[in-house]
Protein backbone atom coordinates (compact mmCIF):
# COMPACT_ATOMS: atom_id res chain seq x y z
CA UNK A 1 0.00 0.00 0.00
CA UNK A 2 1.30 3.19 -0.74
CA UNK A 3 2.05 5.11 2.56
CA UNK A 4 1.67 8.79 1.13
CA UNK A 5 -2.02 7.85 0.66
CA UNK A 6 -4.28 9.66 2.87
CA UNK A 7 -6.40 7.15 4.61
CA UNK A 8 -10.02 8.10 4.63
CA UNK A 9 -11.73 10.05 7.78
CA UNK A 10 -12.45 7.60 10.59
CA UNK A 11 -16.24 7.60 11.54
CA UNK A 12 -17.48 4.16 12.32
CA UNK A 13 -16.97 4.09 15.75
CA UNK A 14 -19.86 1.62 16.44
CA UNK A 15 -17.71 -1.00 14.49
CA UNK A 16 -14.87 0.01 16.87
CA UNK A 17 -12.33 2.39 18.18
CA UNK A 18 -8.57 2.75 18.07
CA UNK A 19 -6.69 1.68 21.42
CA UNK A 20 -5.85 5.07 23.28
CA UNK A 21 -2.11 5.31 23.63
CA UNK A 22 -2.39 6.04 27.03
CA UNK A 23 -4.55 2.16 27.20
CA UNK A 24 -1.83 0.86 25.32
CA UNK A 25 0.68 2.16 27.58
CA UNK A 26 -0.64 0.74 30.63
CA UNK A 27 -1.40 -2.48 29.06
CA UNK A 28 2.47 -3.02 27.35
CA UNK A 29 4.48 -4.36 30.78
CA UNK A 30 1.75 -6.84 31.15
CA UNK A 31 2.68 -8.65 28.24
CA UNK A 32 6.69 -8.73 28.60
CA UNK A 33 7.90 -7.92 32.16
CA UNK A 34 4.63 -8.57 34.37
CA UNK A 35 3.75 -11.85 31.86
CA UNK A 36 2.93 -13.82 35.22
CA UNK A 37 -0.35 -15.62 35.72
CA UNK A 38 -2.63 -13.94 38.19
CA UNK A 39 -4.49 -17.64 39.02
CA UNK A 40 -0.44 -18.80 39.98
CA UNK A 41 -0.46 -18.12 43.91
CA UNK A 42 2.81 -19.52 44.42
CA UNK A 43 5.16 -16.51 43.52
CA UNK A 44 5.59 -13.15 42.99
CA UNK A 45 4.69 -13.10 38.59
CA UNK A 46 1.27 -14.34 39.59
CA UNK A 47 1.04 -12.09 42.43
CA UNK A 48 1.55 -9.23 40.07
CA UNK A 49 -0.48 -10.22 37.90
CA UNK A 50 -3.32 -10.91 39.89
CA UNK A 51 -2.64 -7.27 41.35
CA UNK A 52 -3.43 -6.30 37.97
CA UNK A 53 -6.16 -7.86 37.54
CA UNK A 54 -8.03 -7.22 41.15
CA UNK A 55 -7.37 -3.42 40.64
CA UNK A 56 -8.94 -3.56 36.87
CA UNK A 57 -11.56 -5.21 38.04
CA UNK A 58 -12.34 -2.66 40.85
CA UNK A 59 -12.18 0.18 38.29
CA UNK A 60 -15.20 -1.71 36.17
CA UNK A 61 -17.01 -2.76 39.32
CA UNK A 62 -16.54 0.76 40.50
CA UNK A 63 -18.07 2.54 36.80
CA UNK A 64 -21.08 0.86 37.10
CA UNK A 65 -21.84 0.98 40.61
CA UNK A 66 -21.30 -3.23 41.44
CA UNK A 67 -18.80 -4.75 43.71
CA UNK A 68 -15.85 -6.10 42.07
CA UNK A 69 -16.93 -9.81 42.80
CA UNK A 70 -19.73 -9.08 40.29
CA UNK A 71 -17.92 -9.13 37.19
CA UNK A 72 -17.05 -12.03 35.44
CA UNK A 73 -14.38 -11.23 32.69
CA UNK A 74 -15.14 -12.67 29.05
CA UNK A 75 -13.61 -12.24 25.88
CA UNK A 76 -15.77 -9.06 25.10
CA UNK A 77 -19.81 -8.45 24.59
CA UNK A 78 -20.66 -11.40 22.35
CA UNK A 79 -19.58 -14.04 24.64
CA UNK A 80 -20.74 -11.94 27.54
CA UNK A 81 -24.34 -12.11 25.77
CA UNK A 82 -24.06 -15.73 25.23
CA UNK A 83 -23.28 -16.55 28.93
CA UNK A 84 -26.44 -14.45 30.30
CA UNK A 85 -28.90 -15.46 28.02
CA UNK A 86 -27.93 -19.18 27.63
CA UNK A 87 -26.67 -19.04 31.65
CA UNK A 88 -29.69 -18.12 32.80
CA UNK A 89 -31.78 -20.32 30.65
CA UNK A 90 -30.16 -23.35 31.87
CA UNK A 91 -30.21 -22.14 35.27
CA UNK A 92 -33.96 -20.98 35.42
CA UNK A 93 -35.26 -23.63 33.18
CA UNK A 94 -37.42 -25.23 36.19
CA UNK A 95 -38.73 -21.84 36.85
CA UNK A 96 -40.18 -21.22 33.11
CA UNK A 97 -39.00 -21.02 29.69
CA UNK A 98 -39.92 -17.07 28.23
CA UNK A 99 -37.70 -14.67 27.41
CA UNK A 100 -38.88 -10.94 26.30
CA UNK A 101 -36.12 -9.30 23.97
CA UNK A 102 -36.15 -6.28 20.98
CA UNK A 103 -36.37 -6.81 17.52
CA UNK A 104 -33.55 -4.25 17.07
CA UNK A 105 -31.01 -6.29 19.18
CA UNK A 106 -27.69 -6.82 18.09
CA UNK A 107 -27.33 -10.09 16.50
CA UNK A 108 -25.02 -11.72 19.77
CA UNK A 109 -28.46 -11.36 21.33
CA UNK A 110 -30.81 -12.54 18.95
CA UNK A 111 -28.88 -15.29 17.56
CA UNK A 112 -28.62 -16.83 21.17
CA UNK A 113 -32.64 -15.92 21.76
CA UNK A 114 -32.88 -18.21 18.18
CA UNK A 115 -30.77 -21.16 19.39
CA UNK A 116 -32.88 -21.11 22.69
CA UNK A 117 -36.12 -21.36 20.41
CA UNK A 118 -34.50 -24.36 19.07
CA UNK A 119 -34.53 -25.85 22.15
CA UNK A 120 -37.80 -25.27 23.22
CA UNK A 121 -37.60 -22.06 24.71
CA UNK A 122 -40.10 -19.42 23.85
CA UNK A 123 -38.96 -15.69 22.92
CA UNK A 124 -40.92 -12.55 22.58
CA UNK A 125 -39.48 -10.24 20.51
CA UNK A 126 -40.91 -6.85 21.05
CA UNK A 127 -41.18 -3.93 18.13
CA UNK A 128 -40.16 -0.99 18.67
CA UNK A 129 -41.76 2.86 17.73
CA UNK A 130 -40.94 4.62 14.69
CA UNK A 131 -38.21 6.16 17.01
CA UNK A 132 -36.40 2.87 17.68
CA UNK A 133 -37.79 3.15 21.29
CA UNK A 134 -39.54 0.13 23.36
CA UNK A 135 -42.91 0.94 24.03
CA UNK A 136 -42.96 0.28 27.63
CA UNK A 137 -47.07 -0.70 27.62
CA UNK A 138 -45.68 -3.65 25.12
CA UNK A 139 -43.17 -5.08 27.83
CA UNK A 140 -45.66 -4.93 30.50
CA UNK A 141 -48.16 -6.81 28.21
CA UNK A 142 -45.73 -9.02 27.55
CA UNK A 143 -44.64 -10.71 30.58
CA UNK A 144 -45.67 -13.96 31.41
CA UNK A 145 -45.76 -16.15 34.55
CA UNK A 146 -42.79 -18.63 33.32
CA UNK A 147 -40.84 -15.54 32.16
CA UNK A 148 -37.40 -15.76 33.32
CA UNK A 149 -35.34 -12.95 31.61
CA UNK A 150 -35.98 -9.55 30.03
CA UNK A 151 -32.70 -8.65 27.10
CA UNK A 152 -32.93 -4.65 26.38
CA UNK A 153 -29.90 -3.44 24.77
CA UNK A 154 -28.82 0.13 26.57
CA UNK A 155 -27.14 1.79 23.07
CA UNK A 156 -28.43 0.36 19.67
CA UNK A 157 -25.44 -0.41 17.66
CA UNK A 158 -26.71 0.98 14.20
CA UNK A 159 -29.08 3.68 15.32
CA UNK A 160 -28.02 5.08 18.59
CA UNK A 161 -30.75 5.42 20.13
CA UNK A 162 -31.16 4.45 24.08
CA UNK A 163 -33.49 2.49 25.68
CA UNK A 164 -35.34 3.80 29.28
CA UNK A 165 -33.33 1.10 30.90
CA UNK A 166 -34.58 3.16 34.24
CA UNK A 167 -38.05 2.04 33.95
CA UNK A 168 -37.73 -1.23 32.06
CA UNK A 169 -35.12 -2.36 35.22
CA UNK A 170 -38.03 -1.16 37.21
CA UNK A 171 -40.76 -3.20 35.31
CA UNK A 172 -38.72 -6.38 35.87
CA UNK A 173 -38.23 -6.34 39.25
CA UNK A 174 -41.90 -5.61 39.91
CA UNK A 175 -42.65 -9.06 37.85
CA UNK A 176 -39.93 -10.90 39.51
CA UNK A 177 -38.30 -11.18 36.30
CA UNK A 178 -34.11 -10.85 35.79
CA UNK A 179 -33.13 -7.94 33.53
CA UNK A 180 -30.05 -8.01 30.94
CA UNK A 181 -29.14 -5.35 28.94
CA UNK A 182 -26.19 -5.38 26.30
CA UNK A 183 -24.42 -2.28 26.70
CA UNK A 184 -21.69 -2.56 24.54
CA UNK A 185 -22.45 0.61 22.81
CA UNK A 186 -22.66 2.68 26.14
CA UNK A 187 -19.86 1.68 28.83
CA UNK A 188 -17.87 4.38 29.25
CA UNK A 189 -20.04 6.76 27.31
CA UNK A 190 -23.41 7.40 29.08
CA UNK A 191 -23.71 6.74 32.65
CA UNK A 192 -24.54 2.86 33.62
CA UNK A 193 -25.81 2.44 37.66
CA UNK A 194 -26.77 -1.52 38.06
CA UNK A 195 -28.22 -0.24 41.18
CA UNK A 196 -30.21 2.64 39.99
CA UNK A 197 -30.86 0.94 36.85
CA UNK A 198 -31.93 -2.53 38.52
CA UNK A 199 -29.79 -4.34 35.91
CA UNK A 200 -28.95 -8.16 37.25
CA UNK A 201 -26.78 -8.63 34.21
CA UNK A 202 -24.71 -6.72 31.75
CA UNK A 203 -22.89 -7.02 28.81
CA UNK A 204 -19.72 -4.81 28.39
CA UNK A 205 -16.51 -4.72 25.62
CA UNK A 206 -13.43 -2.63 25.80
CA UNK A 207 -13.21 -1.86 21.70
CA UNK A 208 -16.11 0.85 21.52
CA UNK A 209 -14.50 2.59 23.58
CA UNK A 210 -10.85 3.24 23.19
CA UNK A 211 -10.10 -0.05 24.58
CA UNK A 212 -8.83 -3.50 23.02
CA UNK A 213 -10.27 -6.08 21.04
CA UNK A 214 -10.90 -9.35 22.89
CA UNK A 215 -12.07 -7.99 26.20
CA UNK A 216 -15.31 -7.51 27.82
CA UNK A 217 -17.08 -8.58 30.88
CA UNK A 218 -20.55 -9.08 32.16
CA UNK A 219 -22.02 -7.43 35.34
CA UNK A 220 -23.98 -10.59 37.34
CA UNK A 221 -25.70 -9.51 40.38
CA UNK A 222 -24.66 -11.26 43.78
CA UNK A 223 -27.07 -9.71 46.33
CA UNK A 224 -31.17 -9.13 45.54
CA UNK A 225 -31.71 -11.02 43.58
CA UNK A 226 -28.62 -13.27 43.55
CA UNK A 227 -28.35 -14.58 39.49
CA UNK A 228 -27.81 -17.61 39.16
CA UNK A 229 -25.97 -18.63 36.03
CA UNK A 230 -25.24 -21.46 34.23
CA UNK A 231 -21.41 -21.69 33.06
CA UNK A 232 -20.85 -21.85 29.17
CA UNK A 233 -17.01 -22.64 29.95
CA UNK A 234 -16.30 -25.39 31.90
CA UNK A 235 -12.65 -25.50 33.03
CA UNK A 236 -10.49 -24.37 35.48
CA UNK A 237 -13.06 -22.73 37.73
CA UNK A 238 -11.85 -19.17 37.32
CA UNK A 239 -14.09 -16.38 37.45
CA UNK A 240 -15.92 -18.00 40.45
CA UNK A 241 -16.58 -20.77 38.30
CA UNK A 242 -18.48 -18.43 35.65
CA UNK A 243 -16.34 -18.28 32.97
CA UNK A 244 -13.05 -20.45 33.02
CA UNK A 245 -10.18 -19.89 31.09
CA UNK A 246 -6.34 -18.34 31.51
CA UNK A 247 -7.08 -14.40 32.48
CA UNK A 248 -5.61 -11.76 30.08
CA UNK A 249 -4.05 -9.38 32.15
CA UNK A 250 -2.61 -6.87 29.14
CA UNK A 251 -6.80 -6.83 28.07
CA UNK A 252 -8.14 -6.84 31.47
CA UNK A 253 -5.71 -3.87 32.41
CA UNK A 254 -6.77 -2.02 28.92
CA UNK A 255 -10.01 -2.64 29.55
CA UNK A 256 -10.64 -0.78 32.59
CA UNK A 257 -7.99 2.04 31.62
CA UNK A 258 -10.35 2.68 28.59
CA UNK A 259 -13.86 2.79 30.79
CA UNK A 260 -11.56 4.82 33.54
CA UNK A 261 -10.76 7.44 30.65
CA UNK A 262 -14.11 7.14 28.84
CA UNK A 263 -16.13 8.23 32.34
CA UNK A 264 -13.33 11.09 33.44
CA UNK A 265 -13.74 12.66 30.37
CA UNK A 266 -17.53 11.53 29.59
CA UNK A 267 -18.93 15.12 30.26
CA UNK A 268 -16.49 16.68 27.71
CA UNK A 269 -16.68 14.68 24.92
CA UNK A 270 -20.26 14.14 25.21
CA UNK A 271 -20.54 17.65 24.54
CA UNK A 272 -17.75 17.97 21.92
CA UNK A 273 -19.79 15.05 19.93
CA UNK A 274 -23.33 16.74 20.44
CA UNK A 275 -22.24 19.42 18.59
CA UNK A 276 -20.61 17.80 15.78
CA UNK A 277 -23.12 15.74 14.99
CA UNK A 278 -25.59 19.09 15.41
CA UNK A 279 -23.27 20.16 12.68
CA UNK A 280 -23.05 17.10 10.30
CA UNK A 281 -26.87 17.21 10.64
CA UNK A 282 -27.57 20.65 9.82
CA UNK A 283 -25.50 20.33 6.65
CA UNK A 284 -26.59 16.74 5.67
CA UNK A 285 -30.40 18.04 6.31
CA UNK A 286 -30.38 20.23 2.93
CA UNK A 287 -30.46 16.92 0.98
CA UNK A 288 -34.13 16.47 -0.51
CA UNK A 289 -35.49 12.86 0.93
CA UNK A 290 -33.14 12.83 3.68
CA UNK A 291 -34.27 11.08 6.99
CA UNK A 292 -33.01 10.57 10.45
CA UNK A 293 -33.31 7.38 11.69
CA UNK A 294 -33.81 7.21 15.53
CA UNK A 295 -34.97 9.33 17.65
CA UNK A 296 -33.48 12.59 17.51
CA UNK A 297 -32.55 13.16 21.12
CA UNK A 298 -32.22 10.28 23.02
CA UNK A 299 -29.02 8.81 21.24
CA UNK A 300 -25.77 8.10 21.65
CA UNK A 301 -23.94 11.90 21.03
CA UNK A 302 -21.79 10.46 18.32
CA UNK A 303 -24.70 8.36 16.48
CA UNK A 304 -26.07 9.93 13.24
CA UNK A 305 -27.92 7.36 10.98
CA UNK A 306 -29.70 8.11 8.08
CA UNK A 307 -31.31 7.17 5.25
CA UNK A 308 -31.95 8.82 1.75
CA UNK A 309 -34.42 8.28 -1.01
CA UNK A 310 -33.56 7.54 -4.95
CA UNK A 311 -30.43 6.67 -4.02
CA UNK A 312 -28.59 3.24 -3.64
CA UNK A 313 -26.72 2.42 -0.34
CA UNK A 314 -23.83 0.59 -1.93
CA UNK A 315 -23.16 3.27 -5.05
CA UNK A 316 -23.20 5.42 -2.18
CA UNK A 317 -20.76 4.17 0.04
CA UNK A 318 -18.57 3.80 -2.77
CA UNK A 319 -18.72 6.84 -3.51
CA UNK A 320 -17.49 8.04 -0.40
CA UNK A 321 -15.37 5.07 0.23
CA UNK A 322 -11.84 7.80 -0.53
CA UNK A 323 -13.44 10.08 1.66
CA UNK A 324 -14.87 8.77 4.71
CA UNK A 325 -14.49 5.04 6.57
CA UNK A 326 -18.32 4.54 8.06
CA UNK A 327 -21.15 1.42 7.23
CA UNK A 328 -24.79 1.14 6.15
CA UNK A 329 -25.35 -0.65 9.31
CA UNK A 330 -23.47 -3.42 11.71
CA UNK A 331 -20.31 -4.69 10.61
CA UNK A 332 -21.13 -7.91 11.37
CA UNK A 333 -24.03 -8.41 8.94
CA UNK A 334 -22.74 -6.01 6.12
CA UNK A 335 -21.35 -8.90 4.48
CA UNK A 336 -25.07 -9.90 4.39
CA UNK A 337 -27.04 -8.06 1.37
CA UNK A 338 -30.21 -7.59 3.31
CA UNK A 339 -31.64 -4.45 4.70
CA UNK A 340 -30.82 -3.67 8.78
CA UNK A 341 -33.32 -5.54 10.79
CA UNK A 342 -33.42 -2.23 12.89
CA UNK A 343 -34.45 0.08 10.19
CA UNK A 344 -37.12 -2.55 9.33
CA UNK A 345 -38.10 -2.73 12.56
CA UNK A 346 -38.24 1.39 12.88
CA UNK A 347 -41.01 1.03 9.98
CA UNK A 348 -38.00 1.98 7.11
CA UNK A 349 -39.16 0.64 3.70
CA UNK A 350 -37.09 -1.38 2.03
CA UNK A 351 -35.19 1.05 0.01
CA UNK A 352 -34.76 3.06 2.83
CA UNK A 353 -33.22 0.47 4.48
CA UNK A 354 -30.62 -0.38 1.98
CA UNK A 355 -29.89 3.65 1.49
CA UNK A 356 -28.63 3.76 4.70
CA UNK A 357 -25.55 6.13 6.32
CA UNK A 358 -24.15 5.01 9.78
CA UNK A 359 -21.76 7.89 11.07
CA UNK A 360 -20.27 7.45 14.44
CA UNK A 361 -18.04 10.35 15.73
CA UNK A 362 -14.91 10.01 18.03
CA UNK A 363 -12.22 10.77 20.03
CA UNK A 364 -10.27 11.74 17.06
CA UNK A 365 -13.08 13.82 14.52
CA UNK A 366 -12.54 17.29 14.13
CA UNK A 367 -14.87 19.91 12.65
CA UNK A 368 -12.64 20.51 9.79
CA UNK A 369 -13.25 16.48 8.65
CA UNK A 370 -17.02 16.56 9.87
CA UNK A 371 -17.25 19.58 6.84
CA UNK A 372 -15.35 17.72 4.55
CA UNK A 373 -17.87 14.71 4.98
CA UNK A 374 -21.23 16.77 4.67
CA UNK A 375 -20.08 18.27 1.63
CA UNK A 376 -18.83 14.40 0.25
CA UNK A 377 -22.12 13.21 1.37
CA UNK A 378 -24.04 16.04 -0.69
CA UNK A 379 -21.63 15.95 -3.58
CA UNK A 380 -22.10 12.23 -4.07
CA UNK A 381 -25.94 11.75 -3.56
CA UNK A 382 -26.42 14.98 -6.16
CA UNK A 383 -24.37 12.87 -8.86
CA UNK A 384 -25.99 9.84 -8.06
CA UNK A 385 -29.41 11.49 -8.33
CA UNK A 386 -28.17 13.07 -11.98
CA UNK A 387 -26.81 9.56 -13.02
CA UNK A 388 -30.47 7.93 -12.08
CA UNK A 389 -31.81 10.90 -14.48
CA UNK A 390 -29.62 9.99 -17.25
CA UNK A 391 -30.90 6.35 -17.39
C1 LIG B 1 -20.11 -4.63 19.18
C2 LIG B 1 -21.32 -5.12 19.83
C3 LIG B 1 -21.42 -6.42 20.32
C4 LIG B 1 -20.30 -7.42 20.16
O1 LIG B 1 -19.25 -7.11 21.03
P1 LIG B 1 -17.86 -7.88 20.89
O2 LIG B 1 -17.12 -7.44 22.11
O3 LIG B 1 -17.25 -7.40 19.63
O4 LIG B 1 -18.13 -9.32 20.89
C5 LIG B 1 -22.57 -6.80 20.96
N1 LIG B 1 -23.61 -5.95 21.10
C6 LIG B 1 -23.57 -4.69 20.63
C7 LIG B 1 -24.73 -3.79 20.83
C8 LIG B 1 -22.43 -4.24 19.97
O5 LIG B 1 -22.40 -3.00 19.50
Amino acid sequence: MPTDRQLPIYLDRHATTPVDPRVLAAMLPYFTEHFGNPTSTTHEYGWTAEAAVTGARETIATAIGASPEEIVFTSGATEANNLALKGVAEAYFAKGQHIITLQTEHNAVLDPCKYLESLGFTVTYLPVQSDGLVDLDELKNAFRPDTILVSIMSANNEIGVLQPLVDIGKLCRENGVLFHTDAAQSIGQIPLDVELLNIDLMSMTAHKVYGPKGIGALYVRRRNPRVKLSPQLHGGGHERGMRSGTLYPPQIVGFAKAVEFGIAEMEVETARLTQLRARLWSQLSQIDGIYLNGHPTLRLPGNLNISIAGVDGNALLLGLRPTVALSSGAACSSAKIEPSHVLRAIGRSESLAYAALRFGIGHNNTVEQIDRVATATIATVQSLRKLALRS
